[in-house]
């Protein structure tokens, strides 16, 4: 429990099948102590790096799975830092979890049934709850899950139009995913705009290794382009985004590939490294199209315009539109990107200040539109301070 004597500090654990990514943050400053993650769980030698007061170490781990790890993680965190609580990222809380929530045995057979809508992601997630648990006995611990901030979408936009009991036997419906960073950005884009975030609406963005665009009313997600899964929607690194349903039935009749080679070619060979057949990464793609490379440059041609249309396709919902704003690692760091967007949104009228545009990024929020046009924002994302102010919340509630 949060005591007098420190200020609050939140180990934030972010498990994934083959990775964690942790990081010590006391919620109240979003002071971050420490940071770091494993890489290559499951192999023979997983590594761990991490860093501390700007010191950068690495280890190889002899035992490779997530207690063993976890109890690596721990171990490296300082004596006199003590954890008051543990706040998990969670993938898919399906419908039945609409906002984050302290870890109980329900809570835990509620991820567990969620499984079945996110079978990468909610194993290792639970994994990572177990083996915390194991290390951490009696310390509070909060799920934030992915799914939680799009729970607001009407049924007009969360429904697709296949036969009902589809959805309501099985579930199957659009989800959406990155809800833990459009929170976070929708509040901070609040204090920027100088406007209350219940009076926000606001399309934001989120352009890492996957990519999304929610569209933000009174400051609760009304639509966004992902979907059941994350592979829905915008072009991205290795997805495909939006494909015509019938291409699966395409590959399979002409190609005669199975269904798991048809979602491995969807979700990893596809998206700016299909397109290009060099590289997922935005960074290799401008420079090699700034070398006169074609394929680079119909990846990002197809990856900014799809990006552009449906910004334009996610307005529909709203009433009105304070601002645009881009994050993720693209979002933040690729100003190329932001300035082509922003030519196919000539309705909106927002007139590009390239100083600003090259000016804002990871390591600065702000404007990157002329004062006197449409509002386009940068606003760097951070999903760990985000669950460790969630889990405050979460611990303080339960103890006040
Ligand atoms: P994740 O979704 O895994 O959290 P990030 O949000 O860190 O990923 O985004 C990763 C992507 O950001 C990389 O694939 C790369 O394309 C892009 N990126 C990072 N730095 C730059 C840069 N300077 N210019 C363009 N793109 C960048």
């Amino acid at each position: 429990m949060p005591s007098a004597h420190h200020p609050t500090t939140i180990l934030v654990i972010n498990c994934g099948s083959s990775s964690i990514k942790f990081a010590v943050i006391q919620p109240q400053t979003g002071i971050e102590l420490v940071i770091g993650q494993v890489d290559r769980l499951g192999e023979t030698h997983p590594t761990l790096t991490w860093k501390i007061n700007t010191k950068q170490q690495q280890l190889t781990l002899s035992r490779s799975n997530h207690t063993a790890a976890l109890q690596k993680i721990i171990a490296l965190i300082p004596e006199d830092l003590e954890i008051d609580a543990i706040g998990h990222r969670v993938v898919h809380g399906g419908e039945q979890f609409t906002q984050s929530v302290l870890i109980t045995d329900d809570v835990l057979a509620g991820i567990e049934h969620c499984s079945s809508l996110a079978p990468l992601h909610n194993p290792a997630n639970l994994a990572g709850i177990h083996a915390a648990t194991t290390v951490f006995a009696d310390k509070p611990q909060v799920a934030v899950f992915d799914t939680a901030f799009h729970q607001t979408l009407p049924r007009r936009a969360f429904m697709y139009a296949i036969p009902y009991e589809w959805y309501s036997q099985d579930r199957f419906r659009r989800y959406g995913f990155h809800g833990t960073s459009y929170a976070y950005v929708a509040t901070e884009a609040a204090k920027k705009l100088s406007k209350p975030l219940g009076e926000l609406s606001l399309i934001i963005a989120h352009l890492g290794n996957g990519c999304s665009v929610c569209a933000v009313e009174a400051g609760r997600s009304i639509d966004t382009s992902m979907g059941l899964s994350p592979l829905e929607g915008l072009v991205m690194g290795t997805r495909s985004g939006d494909v015509d349903p019938a291409l699966h039935a395409f590959l399979a009749t002409h190609k005669g590939w199975t269904l798991d080679r048809i979602m491995q070619a969807l979700n990893q060979e596809s998206g700016l490294l299909g397109l290009s057949g060099q590289s997922n990464d935005m960074r290799t793609l401008v420079s090699a199209a700034e070398q006169g490379n074609d394929r680079a440059q119909l990846a990002i041609e197809v990856f900014n315009y799809r990006l552009a249309k449906s910004i334009m396709a996610l307005t529909t919902g709203l009433s009105q539109l304070d601002a645009i704003v881009f994050t993720g690692g693209i979002g933040e760091n690729s100003s190329s990107t932001r300035a082509e967007v922003l030519t196919y949104l000539t309705l909106l009228q927002p007139t590009l200040d390239p100083e600003r545009n090259a000016q804002h990024g990871t390591q600065s929020a702000g404007r990157i539109t002329s004062d006197d046009s449409f509002p386009c924002l940068v606003i760097p994302t951070n999903e760990e301070l985000m669950i460790a102010r969630e889990t405050l919340t979460l611990i303080s509630t339960s103890t006040s």
